[in-house]
C-alpha cells in the first residue's frame, strides 16, 4: 500500500483523488499555483506545497517543481489526474527515474498511445477494429496517396499523428482537394505539435462516441467495466457522458469489452484506461486510447460499484486486481451532466466569485466539484468546475433524476451552462437515446434561427 501521495492537479479531480487516498489511510500533498491557494483540496490535505505561479506551464506542466515537492514532502507516488502532465510520457519517465511511482502506465505505453499511428497500429496487431485508414504515415507521392484515398473511398480525414484535443485534422471530400488538404494539415501539425507527420482515415459521417473502461494490474490481469456513451459534444468537447450506452446489448459490450482486455494483456498495460471508439451501424472504430482516468469514470462506478481511483491507488501500490470479469454487473444507468462556468447561450468562460452554492442531493445523486460559497473561480485554467452525476433504475429515472437535480443546484455569482443542461435533459432526441457526435451542435445552431433549439 502506498504512504503518501501527491496529487498533480487541482479542481475537482484533486479533491476526487484526495478522498480516494484518504479512504485508504494514505496521505496527501497538495501542489498548487499561487492563486490556488484556496482550492478546497489543499485544505484538506495533509500537506501543501506552492509550485508556482498561475499559469499552468510554470506550476501544474513544471515537471522539476512537481518532483521537487514530492522530494521535499517524501511523497511515494505521483497522481497525475486528467489533462495537465497526465499523459507526458516524459514526465512519467522523470517520475519513475526520480525513484517515485507514477500512478498510471509505464512511460513506453504512454508513449506508444501518445502516437497515434503506432497506436492504431498495436491495436490492430492485438485485434481491435480500427477505421479503415493508410495504416502508417503519408508520404510525399501524391499519386500514391489519391490511390490510399480511393481505396478508403471518399469522405477522408487527414489526421496528425502528435494530434490531440480535437486539433490538427481536416475532412477531405473530393480528390482535388486532397493534397492541398494534406499539405496544410502537415504545416499546421509540424507548428501545433512539433510533428509533422499525418496519416488517413475513413470519415465516418454520423458516428457516436462510445468508448470502454478498462482496469488492468500489470501483471497479467485485466477487465473491462462496459461503455459509455459520449456523444453530446460541443467542439469536440463532452458535455454530457453516460452509462451504459444506449443500444449496446450485452453480446456486443462483452465482445468489445473482450477485445480491449486482451489488447490490455498485449501492451502490458497498468492502471485505468479507456479505448475510445467511434460507433456506426452496429460497428466499432477504434480512434484512441486514454491513458489516465477520465472526467467521466464516475458514470462507470454509478452502474459498477467500483471505485476507479481506489483501484488506480492499489495497482500503483503493487497489489494484483482483486476483481474478476465475473464481478462487474452492470445495473441501472448512470448520467454526468458537465458544469462549467460559462454563459448557457454563447459559451463565452465567466469565472470570478461564487457567491452562493447549494449542491442537490436525494437519492441517487452526485456531486464532484471543488466550488463553495465565497470561492473565486481564477481565470487561468478549463472552466469546468464540477460534474452532477445520478444513477437510476433505468435511463428515464436517471434523466428524470438529473432534470430534479439541475433544477435545485444553485450557483450564483457567475454564470454556468445548468440551464443548457437543463434543456438537454428535456430534449426529445437526448431522451430517445443514441444521437450521434453532431446533435448537440446542430440543435444548439437551430436555437438561433428556430424557438425548438437547445
Ligand atoms: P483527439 O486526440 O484530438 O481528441 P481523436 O482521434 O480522438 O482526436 O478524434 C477527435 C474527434 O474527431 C472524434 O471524437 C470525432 O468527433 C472526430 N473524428 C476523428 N476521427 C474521425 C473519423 N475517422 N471519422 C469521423 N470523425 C472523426
Amino acid at each position: 500500500m502506498l504512504d503518501k501521495v501527491v496529487i498533480a492537479n487541482r479542481g475537482e479531480i484533486a479533491l476526487r483523488v484526495l478522498r480516494a487516498c484518504h479512504a485508504l489511510g494514505i496521505k496527501t500533498v497538495a501542489v498548487h499555483s499561487t492563486v490556488d491557494r484556496n482550492l478546497k483540496h489543499v485544505g484538506m490535505a495533509d500537506e501543501s506545497v506552492c509550485i508556482g505561479p498561475a499559469p499552468a506551464s510554470d506550476s501544474y506542466l513544471n515537471i522539476p517543481r512537481i518532483i521537487a515537492a514530492a522530494e521535499v514532502t517524501d511523497a511515494e507516488a505521483i497522481h497525475p489526474g486528467y489533462g495537465f502532465l497526465s499523459e507526458n510520457a516524459d514526465f512519467a519517465e522523470r517520475v519513475e527515474k526520480s525513484g517515485f511511482v507514477f500512478i498510471g502506465p509505464t512511460a513506453d505505453v504512454i508513449r506508444l498511445m501518445g502516437d497515434k499511428v503506432e497506436a492504431i497500429r498495436a491495436m490492430k496487431a492485438a485485434g481491435v477494429p480500427c477505421v479503415p485508414g493508410s495504416g502508417g504515415p503519408l508520404g510525399d507521392d501524391p499519386d500514391e496517396n489519391s490511390r490510399i484515398a480511393r481505396d478508403i473511398g471518399y469522405p477522408v480525414i487527414i489526421k496528425a499523428a502528435g494530434g490531440g484535443g480535437g486539433r490538427g485534422m481536416r475532412v477531405v471530400h473530393t480528390e482535388p482537394a486532397l493534397h492541398n488538404a494534406i499539405g496544410t494539415t502537415k504545416a499546421e501539425a509540424k507548428a501545433a505539435f512539433g510533428n509533422d507527420m499525418v496519416y488517413m482515415e475513413k470519415f465516418l459521417e454520423n458516428p457516436r462516441h462510445v468508448e470502454v473502461q478498462v482496469l488492468a494490474d500489470g501483471q497479467g490481469n485485466a477487465i473491462h467495466l462496459g461503455e459509455r456513451d459520449c456523444s453530446m459534444q460541443r467542439r469536440h468537447q463532452k458535455v454530457v457522458e453516460e452509462a451504459p450506452a444506449p443500444g449496446i446489448t450485452p453480446a456486443m459490450r462483452e465482445q468489445i469489452g473482450s477485445v480491449c482486455v486482451e489488447a490490455c494483456i498485449r501492451i502490458g498495460y497498468r492502471g485505468a484506461g479507456t479505448f475510445e471508439f467511434l460507433f456506426q451501424d452496429g460497428h466499432f472504430y477504434f480512434i484512441e486510447m486514454n491513458t489516465r482516468i477520465q472526467v467521466e469514470h464516475p458514470v462507470t462506478e454509478l452502474v459498477t460499484g467500483i471505485d476507479l481511483v481506489r483501484e488506480q491507488l492499489l495497482i500503483a501500490g503493487g497489489e494484483k486486481l482483486s476483481i474478476r470479469q465475473s464481478d462487474v454487473v452492470l445495473r441501472g444507468h448512470a448520467i454526468e451532466c458537465r458544469i462549467n462556468a460559462e454563459d448557457p447561450d454563447n459559451f463565452m468562460p465567466c469565472p470570478g466569485m461564487v457567491t452562493r452554492f447549494h449542491a442537490p442531493g436525494g437519492p441517487g445523486v452526485r456531486v464532484d466539484t471543488h466550488i463553495y460559497d465565497g470561492y473565486r473561480i481564477p481565470p487561468n485554467y478549463d472552466s469546468m468546475i464540477g460534474k452532477l452525476i445520478v444513477h437510476g433504475a433505468d435511463r428515464a429515472q436517471a434523466i428524470s433524476r438529473m432534470r430534479v437535480a439541475l433544477a435545485e443546484m444553485v450557483v450564483d455569482g457567475i454564470k454556468t451552462n445548468i440551464p443548457l443542461q437543463g434543456r438537454i435533459m428535456a430534449d426529445r432526441g437526448f431522451q430517445q437515446g443514441g444521437m450521434n457526435i453532431h446533435y448537440l451542435e446542430k440543435r444548439i445552431a437551430e436555437r438561433k434561427d428556430k424557438p425548438i433549439g437547445l
